[in-house]
């Protein structure tokens, strides 16, 4: 039955390790060339620079959508966020609604709602990402990223090399007046390259085939890893890989509800055997490839699950 009812939690963990400096912009982001204080985002307390959850979360998602075809144009022909209410065959059913005879728009209106039910139900970016507020079609929200904060090797690394107390580098980029050939060098704030970030993300389970669709969180991230995270990618920043996955379950009745009792852990070293010593191997690739054992693990552990019940 493939019907909404809480499962349970998979919880999946990475190191994100930067091969580039990253740049994930405090409050001046958004000042291109030109900005003197270019800081990065850090936490009030330690400041140490983290990765906030909204800004993987966002990169992942837009990614997706492209590489989904999932990008669709609004009515203003702009091309704004995912939403399964600009998809062409709905947009094609709202303009035929328009300029239908009065008496027939209503059921055409119906037939464009269950279209549009259907489509967001099969919809990767709706499921995993979520829908957007006051969208006509409720879904839940799948996927829960944290804020990603540096390990402690990495955090005695920064210390060791650059000094107590800094933990970012400041790199110059200069452009250059094309008349007056004058240098208006700018100073932005840079995570040095081989630091681990540890990531969290959340993966709720509602329906059977909710499974399935954690595939493509592993070909978002598997996409991030050919892009950049964060600003100034087109000029070298933000370059990033992810190592060291753990994937387990957290069962609604097995884990939540029953004293002692443990978290599933996904079996991935076979998985992963290659990848080991080739860091040429791509680990969200491989978990993408080899997903059908992820999913045999997964829905084992779920089955277990239902037997408590
Ligand atoms: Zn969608």
């Amino acid at each position: 039955m493939n019907e909404y009812k809480f499962r349970g939690k998979c919880i999946i963990k990475f190191n994100l390790k930067t091969l580039t400096g990253l740049h994930i912009g405090g409050t001046a982001e958004g000042i291109e060339i030109g900005g003197l204080d270019n800081p990065v985002i850090k936490d009030p307390i330690t400041n140490h620079p983290y990765i906030p959850g909204s800004s993987l979360k966002g990169k992942l998602r837009s990614l997706l959508e492209w590489g989904l075809d999932k990008v669709f144009k609004n009515k203003k022909n702009e091309t704004p966020p995912h939403t399964c209410e600009n998809d062409p065959e709905i947009m094609e059913l709202q303009k035929k609604i328009r300029e239908i005879q009065e008496d027939k728009k209503e059921k055409l209106e119906e037939e464009r709602k269950k279209k549009l039910k259907e489509k967001i139900e099969n919809c990767p970016i709706c499921r995993i990402f979520g829908i957007s507020a006051g969208a006509e079609v409720g879904e839940p929200t799948r996927l829960t990223v944290r804020d990603s904060f540096p390990s402690q090797e990495t955090i005695k690394k920064w210390e060791n090399t650059l000094g107590k107390g800094i933990y970012t580098e400041m790199k110059v980029e200069n452009t250059i007046d094309r008349i007056t050939s004058i240098a208006n060098p700018r100073t932005m704030e840079r995570v040095p390259k081989d630091s681990i970030f540890e990531i969290e993300m959340i993966y709720d389970i509602y329906k059977d085939d909710d499974v399935d669709f954690l595939k493509y969180l592993f070909q978002a991230m598997n996409l991030l890893e050919d892009n950049f995270l964060g600003g100034s990618g087109s000029r070298g920043s933000g370059k990033i890989k992810f190592e060291n996955p753990k994937i387990s379950f957290r069962g609604k009745e097995k884990y939540y509800k029953t004293p002692n009792s443990e978290e599933k852990i996904i079996q991935l070293d076979e998985i992963l055997k290659e990848a080991k010593n080739n860091s040429e191997i791509s680990i969200p690739k491989r978990l993408y490839d080899r997903f059908e054992e992820i999913k045999k693990q997964l829905e084992e552990i779920i089955k277990e699950e239902e037997k408590v019940q």
